[in-house]
């Protein structure tokens, strides 16, 4: 995120900096600040639902700028309720003695936009409302600045200290492995693995509450458990001995017509360390340090074609489930959890929509960042302005209207100024397994970075999912929202590396870019992001999803015309194959027969197609 904005005179719809720019132009053309929020305080009075307002700042402001064309939505609206411009110097950060070691820092704040604000005498800018940012260089001890604006002063002391050179160099823990038996069972609803001690990176997939595992050796703060990665030992119980192996005694595998699930049960003996891999035709689910694998009982439904089981072997202690999908079939996320001796795995479903053009049937949840005491980050106005939890939630609420409009139903994490725990959020979604699920959050730069150099829309996700939801939705909300291109990032975040659906995260602008903030606290703002993310939501669901009333199994199955061919006396496994043009393999794996000289008269075999 590096680079200023590179709006021109001629290019006027960037979202981010657009209006800056207009005022900016306003001020150049030789016209009075004044003038134009005169006409902005008129069009506030009025209220944006006025024709006679609207037609008012129209009209002024086309006089004001006879040779620019004002996109639409950038004209100052109204504030979130409850806001008003203080008009007032006001340091939002950093607080007053901060101290710190590094030799520049940020300083935001918003000062009474009427008046020019200066910074130790020299004039500073400002955006119409008033807003500002300076990078400033430090000396060593104390840096005082000093602003003054309509008659008042204020000042703004930072202390700068030297980097001491006597500290050592951190050094990375000594790995010890174990020479006695121990294993471990997680404490903890959802923990990430990582593949090193200081790795952050996504690669790993998280492992569920209770998970039991054999722990190789340790360290620092972690253990190393069976498959290679580490896991924080706050997360984990510890057992001394060797952990029994695991038997699977059975596998069912239902359809979950109501919640749009697949629901595979294994009785198992140990709560095993599990790998789910989601690919584009099959889901692949390894079990370690397993002795047996009993076929899985599938009955019909409209997604797994079928389930293949590896035989057993002893060299590598471990088993895998395939999950063949049915072509036109389409896996959205899954989750893992033990149960009285049972690992309940859901793969969930394609969104289903009853009709076209609506989106009745999908579930979305939608989280509020922060809340209650976590304000997020602050902007020009600190604590006296509009701050993220509040921003956060306004757009969660439009949002959530705008889904409800289009017939989703709308789940949310929080839908007041209350404090919510990342793993209270992820419970929810977990429990819910909603069909996508995007966090509202806002951004700002750390106090050491140059504000004036981050600014508009980012999305983060976690996992390349198969359907691309992340990309989609990034895509969509940018385009239709005309905000600077930028890619989705990949990051581990409690809200995007679940894997029950779908999840991204969006950081709509940054509250410590002035310009942005103006941007993030007016109404008419707040509620064009809203209707960029659920568009952006239903173009993705809508291209994902399966149409039509939902079908019990037994109808799904119908539908698809499966071709089935009774076994008759004299038959063999391959001559049947060679009659219908199937491989051998194909034709055992599709009706789980592990030993192909045993077929019997009468039974009923499925052709695979
Ligand atoms: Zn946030």
């Amino acid at each position: 995120m590096t680079g200023r904005c590179h709006c021109s005179l001629v290019s006027l719809f960037c979202m981010q900096c657009g209006r800056q720019q207009i005022i900016q132009q306003i001020i150049q053309m030789g016209q009075e600040r004044d003038e134009f929020m005169r006409a902005y305080d008129r069009y506030k009075i009025l209220g944006r639902k006025s024709v006679l307002g609207k037609l008012m700042i129209l009209i002024i402001l086309c006089s004001l700028m006879t040779a620019v064309l004002l996109p639409e939505g950038t004209v100052y609206a109204q504030w979130m309720e409850g806001v008003t411009n203080p008009k007032d110097i006001v340091i939002a950060s950093p607080a007053d003695n901060y101290t710190t070691t590094s030799s520049k820092v940020s300083i935001l704040g918003a000062c009474d936009y009427d008046y020019p604000l200066y910074m130790n005498n020299k004039q500073i800018e400002t955006t119409a409302l008033g807003f500002f940012t300076q990078y400033v260089t430090l000396s060593i001890g104390k840096n005082v600045f000093t602003f003054t604006n309509n008659k008042k002063t204020k000042t703004l002391t930072i202390i700068r200290k030297a980097v001491s050179d006597s500290g050592s160099i951190a050094q990375e823990p000594d790995y010890i492995a174990y020479t006695t038996d121990k294993y471990g069972v997680l404490d903890n609803e959802y923990t990430m693995p990582r593949s090193s001690i200081d790795s952050t990176d996504v690669d790993c997939m998280p492992l569920t509450d209770k998970t039991a595992f054999k722990i190789l050796g340790e360290q620092g703060s972690y253990y190393k458990i069976y498959d290679g990665t580490f896991i924080h030992k706050s997360y984990v119980d510890v057992y001394s001995g060797a952990l029994p192996a695991n038997k699977v005694s059975a596998v069912t595998v239902t359809d979950d017509v109501e919640n749009n699930l697949i629901v595979a049960k294994l009785k198992m003996k140990v709560n095993s360390l599990y790998k789910v891999e989601l690919a584009d035709s099959k889901v692949i689910l390894t079990l370690y340090e397993t002795i047996s694998s009993p076929k899985a009982a599938l009955s019909q439904n409209d997604t797994v074609k079928r389930v293949v089981t590896n035989i057993y072997k002893s060299t590598t202690r471990t088993v895998v489930y395939t999950f063949r999908l049915y072509e036109d079939a389409m896996v959205c996320g899954y989750d893992v959890e033990f149960k009285d001796g049972i690992m309940i795995f859901t793969l969930k479903k394609a969104p289903h929509l009853t009709e076209e053009g609506s989106l009745a049937g999908a579930t979305v949840l939608l989280d509020a960042g922060h809340g209650g005491e976590a304000t997020g980050a602050v902007g020009p106005l600190g604590l006296l302005g509009p701050v993220e939890k509040d921003i956060n939630l306004a757009i969660t609420l439009y949002t959530k209207e705008y889904l409800e409009q289009m017939g989703a139903t709308v789940v949310l994490t929080r839908s007041d100024d209350t404090d919510l725990s990342l793993h209270e959020r992820v419970a929810v979604i977990r429990e819910q397994k909603p069909d996508v699920s995007m966090s509202i959050h806002a951004n700002a730069m750390p106090q050491a970075a140059n504000f004036n150099l981050s600014y508009g829309f980012l999305s983060y996700y976690s996992y390349n999912e198969t359907t691309n939801a992340h990309t989609l939705i990034n895509d969509s909300m940018i385009s239709l929202l005309g905000y600077q291109a930028r890619a989705p990032r990949k990051q581990s975040l409690s809200l995007t590396r679940i894997t029950t659906c779908a999840a991204l995260l969006i950081e709509t602008a940054f509250l410590s870019y002035p310009s942005d903030y103006e941007y993030l606290i007016q109404v008419e703002n707040q509620k064009a992001i809203a209707e960029g993310a659920a568009a952006a939501i239903q173009e993705y669901l809508e291209g994902v999803a399966v149409y039509g009333a939902k079908m019990s199994a037994d109808t799904a199955a119908a539908e698809r015309e499966q071709i089935t061919y009774v076994v008759v006396w004299g038959d063999t496994l391959s001559s049947i194959a060679g009659k219908f043009g199937v491989s051998l393999d194909s034709l055992a794996a599709a009706n789980n027969i592990t030993n192909i000289n045993y077929i019997y008269g009468g039974q009923v075999l499925v052709i695979p197609q």
